[in-house]
C-alpha cells in the first residue's frame, strides 16, 4: 500500500521570518494523518523550519543539492549539510533546474546516487515541455528522462519517489487534466518496472505537479497510480496546505 504524499516546494518564496509564520501555524491545523506531508523550503529557512517542525509528522525536504561530498564547491549545499538539519527528502532535477541552471540528466543522476547513499529520499522530477507535448513524445522525454536519472542505481530504490510535472502546467493554471496525469504516471509505473522490476515499481510512488490546488487536489488523487502531488503556487500558505493534504477539504 502506497502512502499518498503531498510535498510543498516552496521554490524562492518565504524568508526566514515567513517561514516561522507559515509553519507556526499550519502545525495547529488537523492534517489527515494517513497522508504523509512534506515542506520543501528555501535553503536559508530549513533550520528554522527544523525546529519548528520537530516532534510533528511533518516532513523536511530541501530543494536541490550538490552532487559533491564536500570541499570548494562555493555555493553549494551537501547531503551531510541537510541530513544536520533533520532534512529527510531532496527535490532533484526540478524544470526549473533543468532549465535556468543546465541541469543535465547524468548531473541529475549523480544528485540521486549521492542523495540515496546518504539515505536521503529523493524525489526525481521528469515532465516533457509544451512543444513536446504538442508533437505528441511526452511519453518518449519522460521514458528518457527517468532512464538517465536512474542509471546504475540497485539500492535504496525505495527511497526514490517519482514526481511527473509537465512543464506547461507549472505555475501556468493550466492543470494536466486528471486523465492525463494517470495515463503518465501509469506510463511511468510501466517505466520504472522496465529500469527496476514489477515489485519496485508497484511499491514506488509517483506523484504528479502543476498547478495542483485545493479545488482540484481531490480528483487528482483519486486516479489509482497518482500517489500524491508536488505543488508550488499553493503550498505557500498554511490554510491551503492544509487543505491539499486533506484532500480539498
Ligand atoms: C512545482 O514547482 O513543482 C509546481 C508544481 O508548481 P505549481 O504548483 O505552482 O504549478
Amino acid at each position: 500500500m502506497r502512502k499518498k504524499l503531498i510535498a510543498g516546494n516552496w521554490k524562492m518564496n518565504l524568508n526566514v521570518t515567513d517561514t516561522r509564520k507559515m509553519l507556526s501555524e499550519l502545525v495547529e491545523k488537523n492534517l489527515n494523518s494517513e497522508v504523509e506531508a512534506l515542506i520543501c523550503p528555501p535553503f536559508t529557512s530549513l533550520e528554522a523550519a527544523s525546529e519548528i517542525l520537530k516532534g510533528t509528522n511533518i516532513k523536511l525536504g530541501a530543494q536541490n543539492v550538490s552532487e559533491y561530498e564536500d570541499g570548494a564547491r562555493t555555493g553549494e549545499i551537501s547531503t551531510n549539510m541537510l541530513k544536520d538539519l533533520s532534512v529527510s527528502y531532496v527535490i532533484i532535477g526540478h524544470s526549473e533546474r533543468r532549465t535556468y541552471y543546465g541541469e543535465t540528466d547524468e548531473i541529475v543522476n549523480e544528485k540521486i546516487k549521492r542523495t540515496l547513499s546518504q539515505n536521503l529520499k529523493a524525489v526525481l522530477c521528469v515532465g516533457e515541455d509544451e512543444v513536446e507535448r504538442r508533437e505528441n513524445r511526452h511519453e518518449e522525454v519522460v521514458k528518457s528522462q527517468l532512464e538517465k536519472g536512474l542509471r546504475e542505481i540497485s539500492e535504496n530504490t525505495e527511497d526514490i519517489v517519482i514526481a511527473y510535472e509537465p512543464i506547461w502546467a507549472i505555475g501556468t493554471g493550466n492543470t494536466c487534466s486528471s486523465e492525463d496525469a494517470e495515463s503518465m504516471c501509469k506510463f511511468i509505473r510501466s517505466s520504472v518496472a522496465n529500469i527496476f522490476s514489477s515489485e519496485i515499481a508497484d511499491n514506488m510512488r509517483i506523484l504528479y505537479g502543476g498547478s495542483v490546488k485545493p479545488s482540484n487536489v481531490r480528483e487528482l488523487m483519486s486516479n489509482e497510480n497518482i500517489d500524491g502531488a508536488l505543488v508550488g503556487g499553493a503550498s505557500l500558505k498554511a490554510e491551503d496546505f492544509q487543505s491539499l493534504v486533506n484532500f480539498g477539504e
